[in-house]
């Protein structure tokens, strides 16, 4: 059989490789490292971690955790990786890095099925093959992608705002209301400020601490539009005022005058469960935009599934490029993986390397693409992937936020979250029981 190509040897094309070898389906690996680098990558590991040693939370309680369940269902090698070189990290998982990418490097190497050329991709492969080269592909590459999707499909920026729970927004101070609509209702819900509090808020934004932009990051030509609020507020004290918290049009109708300023979030998935601020596009650090943005009325005990963030990061517009199963729309043997797909963070990536080398599996074997139910972490990732709701598609990560709504309403946060789980759960184990032939153990018939 004619190896499958992978095109990049980090985390979601380490594991995609290994879903597939494991398989029996053998695969060729181009990855560019060490001959060209990437300006994040320090070593030549396959599945290096470019940045942070932790994976995210591994409780049972969390979509993160869920998430990782799932893989390790599906015999993992990243998951492997972490499980055998972790380090106390509380309830996160936190590895040894360096024993992290080398058990996923050798692992690989010693596959028979398993060959690696050190070279970069500049082409998009004409057989089978996984597109697995991350937010920082390389630029010729990257080039063919854009080709391929057009240019307004393909993103180099993350320029993202915080995503919160609607359900934690004080609505007895925030009120629905469309710029300029007649009377309350509406799409927006609005956050007043008075003089005093912008001015609080003012403050605390321009006073609060920033992530250094990388090198490669800084090309101010490519934040055009999607400035970061935090560098709106510094060019002074009421442009803010005048651009993204302007609040004509936007009265509060309880009191029927116009606000100081006015802080309006947007809708963000389908079931209206998750908010965007919006114009807030930032580059604070996590904590320090918990601490500000709390400042504003009515977000006082707002819950945070997904922080703001502006880096480089090459990814499609998921939901008008792909086709639900990880290829570009009218393409059969073609696959992305990793984060490129249009999720955010390490386990996520994996989780979209995995999902393509079992489209690949498919693809081989003359089988139906696989159905993820929506409920389980993988199939609430690759459902966001799929929902055009958002016109300007932005990554997601694992998050509560992510998964269909229970048909019961159920007012407390934990006891709804520990339902939705436990009912991702028993949908993958559904799932793995009637999709046998993708979760059986090498050898096994
Ligand atoms: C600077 C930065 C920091 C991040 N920090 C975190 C973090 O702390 N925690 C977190 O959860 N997520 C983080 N992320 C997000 C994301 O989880 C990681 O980028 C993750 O590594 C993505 O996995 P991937 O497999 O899609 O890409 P990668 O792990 O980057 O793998 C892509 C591989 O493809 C190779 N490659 C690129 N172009 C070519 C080519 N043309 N030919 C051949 N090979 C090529 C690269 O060398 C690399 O090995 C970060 C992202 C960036 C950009």
């Amino acid at each position: 059989m004619q190896p499958v190509v992978v095109a990049g040897g980090g985390l979601a094309g380490s594991e995609a490789a290994w879903q597939l070898v494991r398989r029996g389906i053998p695969v060729h690996m181009f990855e560019m490292r060490p001959v060209v680098s990437s300006p994040a990558h320090r070593t030549d590991k396959l599945g290096e971690l470019v940045c942070s040693n932790s994976l995210g939370s591994d409780r049972d309680d969390s979509a993160a955790g869920l998430l990782k369940e799932e893989l390790r269902a599906l015999d993992s090698l990243v998951m492997k990786a972490a499980d055998a070189h972790s380090v106390p990290a509380g309830k996160a998982l936190a590895v040894d890095r360096e024993r992290f990418s080398r058990f996923i490097t050798d692992a690989l190497l010693k596959n028979p099925l398993f060959t690696l050329t050190r070279r970069e991709v500049t082409e998009i492969p004409a057989r089978p093959c996984i597109i697995a080269s991350g937010p920082l592909t390389s630029p010729a590459l990257a080039s063919k992608l854009q080709t391929l999707f057009g240019q307004d499909y393909l993103y180099f920026y993350d320029a993202v705002a915080p995503v919160i729970e609607l359900e934690s927004v004080d609505m007895s101070v925030a009120y629905r209301r469309d710029r300029y609509a007649d009377g309350e209702g509406g799409d927006y819900v609005n956050c007043p400020m008075d003089e005093q509090q912008y001015q609080t808020f003012y403050e605390a934004l321009i006073a609060a601490e920033r992530i250094p932009l990388h090198d490669f990051e800084g090309k101010a030509e490519y934040f055009e539009g999607c400035m970061p609020v935090e560098v709106i507020a510094s060019r002074g004290r009421d442009t803010l005022r005048f651009g993204p918290l302007r609040p004509v049009g936007l009265n509060d109708p309880r009191t029927g005058k116009r606000p100081y300023a006015v802080v309006q979030i947007r809708q963000d998935n389908a079931e209206g469960t998750l908010y965007n601020l919006v114009g807030f596009q930032t580059n604070l650090r996590w904590g320090e935009q918990q601490r500000v943005f709390r400042l504003i009325p009515g977000l006082e005990h707002a819950e945070f599934v997904r922080m703001g963030v502006m880096h480089r990061n090459i990814y499609v517009d998921a939901p008008r490029c792909l086709d639900g199963c990880l290829r570009p729309r009218g393409m059969d043997s073609l696959f992305l993986a990793g984060q490129m797909t249009g999720v955010e963070g390490y386990v996520e990536s994996t989780a979209m390397g995995a999902v393509a080398a079992l489209g690949v599996f498919s693809f081989l074997n003359g089988l139906p693409q696989l159905q993820w139910p929506a409920e389980s972490a993988i199939g609430a990732l690759l459902f966001r992937l799929k929902d055009a709701t958002n016109p300007r598609f932005a990554p997601t990560n694992a998050n509560m936020g992510i998964f269909p709504p229970l048909d019961e309403k159920i007012k407390n946060r934990r006891e709804r979250h520990e339902k939705i789980l436990s009912r991702g759960r028993l949908r993958f184990l559904q799932f793995k029981a009637n999709n046998a032939l993708f979760f059986s153990e090498p050898g096994e018939k």
